[in-house]
C-alpha cells in the first residue's frame, strides 16, 4: 500500500542544515495499523508529512497504492490527498466557526458531490464515531475527545484507503485517549483502513499491528 525507499529530509536554512530523516525504508500492507514512536525531534512528524504528500523528501522515493507520486504537480497532489488519505491531528483542527456537520463535510466540496450527498455522507461519518447528536453544535462546545471524533468523522468521510494520524490521543486523558483509539482499532478491523499513527504512548502503540521507532532521523526498530 506504502512504500518509502531510501528517504533523507534535510531542512535548509542560510545557516543550519538539519537531517531530519536518514535513509528510512518502509513498507505498509493494505490495512496494516502502524505505529511510529521516537523521542522529540526524531523525525516523526516530517516522516508523516511525507507519507502524507504534504511535504516532499530531499532524496528517495514514495509509492502510495502502488503509484508513484514524484511527478505529480501541486494540484495533482492535492487531489490525491484528498481522494486516498485522511488526516488527523493531536489539536484536532477544526473550524470554530462551522457547525461539526459543516466540518465533517469539507473534505467533500473538493469532489462532484451535492449539497444532499454531503450531508448524507458527514452523518453516516458522524454515526460511525458516535456523534449523530451533535451535528448542529460547534467545536467549541463539544470535548477534546469529541472534537476529536468530529475529526475522525472528517477524516473518514471521503472514505480514504489511508488514515494518517498525528498523536490523536496526545490532548486527551486516558478514558477519552482509549475512546479514540478503539474507534480508530474499528475503523482498522471493520472498513480496512490502513493507519499509520505517531504516538507517545507506549499503550497506544502495543494496541496496534506494528511499532517502527525512530531515533535521530533514523530507523531503530
Ligand atoms: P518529531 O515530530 O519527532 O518531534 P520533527 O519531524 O518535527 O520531529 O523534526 C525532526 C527534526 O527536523 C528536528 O531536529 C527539527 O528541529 C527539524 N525540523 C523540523 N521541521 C523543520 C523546519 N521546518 N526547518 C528546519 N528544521 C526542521
Ligand atoms: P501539534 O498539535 O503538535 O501542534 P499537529 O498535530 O497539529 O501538531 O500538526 C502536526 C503537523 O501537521 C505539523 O507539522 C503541521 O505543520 C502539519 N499540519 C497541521 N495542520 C495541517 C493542515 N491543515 N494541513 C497541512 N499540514 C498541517
Amino acid at each position: 500500500m506504502i512504500r518509502l525507499q531510501n528517504i533523507e529530509k534535510v531542512y535548509r536554512t542560510d545557516t543550519i542544515e538539519t537531517l531530519a530523516l536518514n535513509s528510512i525504508n518502509l513498507d505498509v500492507a493494505k490495512g496494516e495499523f502502524l505505529s511510529i514512536m521516537g523521542p522529540s525531534g526524531c523525525g516523526k512528524s516530517t516522516l508523516l508529512n511525507i507519507i502524507g504528500l504534504l511535504d516532499a523528501p530531499s532524496k528517495g522515493e514514495i509509492k502510495i497504492s502502488d503509484q508513484k507520486t514524484d511527478h505529480l504537480n501541486d494540484k495533482q497532489l492535492a487531489q490525491f490527498r484528498n481522494k486516498k488519505l485522511g488526516f488527523i491531528f493531536q489539536s484536532y483542527h477544526l473550524i470554530n466557526d462551522l457547525q461539526v456537520l459543516d466540518n465533517v463535510e469539507l473534505p467533500l466540496l473538493y469532489r462532484d458531490s451535492t449539497a444532499k450527498e454531503r450531508k448524507q455522507l458527514a452523518t453516516e461519518a458522524l454515526e460511525k464515531v458516535g456523534l449523530a447528536n451533535r451535528i448542529k453544535h460547534f467545536p467549541t462546545q463539544l470535548s477534546g475527545g469529541q472534537r476529536q471524533r468530529v475529526a475522525i468523522a472528517r477524516a473518514i468521510v471521503g472514505r480514504p484507503e489511508i488514515i494518517l494520524a498525528d498523536e490523536p490521543t496526545g490532548n486527551l486523558d486516558s478514558a477519552m485517549g482509549n475512546e479514540i483509539m478503539d474507534i480508530l482499532i474499528n475503523l482498522n478491523r471493520n472498513e480496512g483502513t490502513t493507519i499509520i499513527m505517531v504516538t507517545h504512548d507506549e499503550n497506544m502503540a502495543h494496541k496496534t499491528h506494528r511499532l517502527v521507532r525512530l531515533f535521530d532521523g533514523s530507523q531503530v526498530q
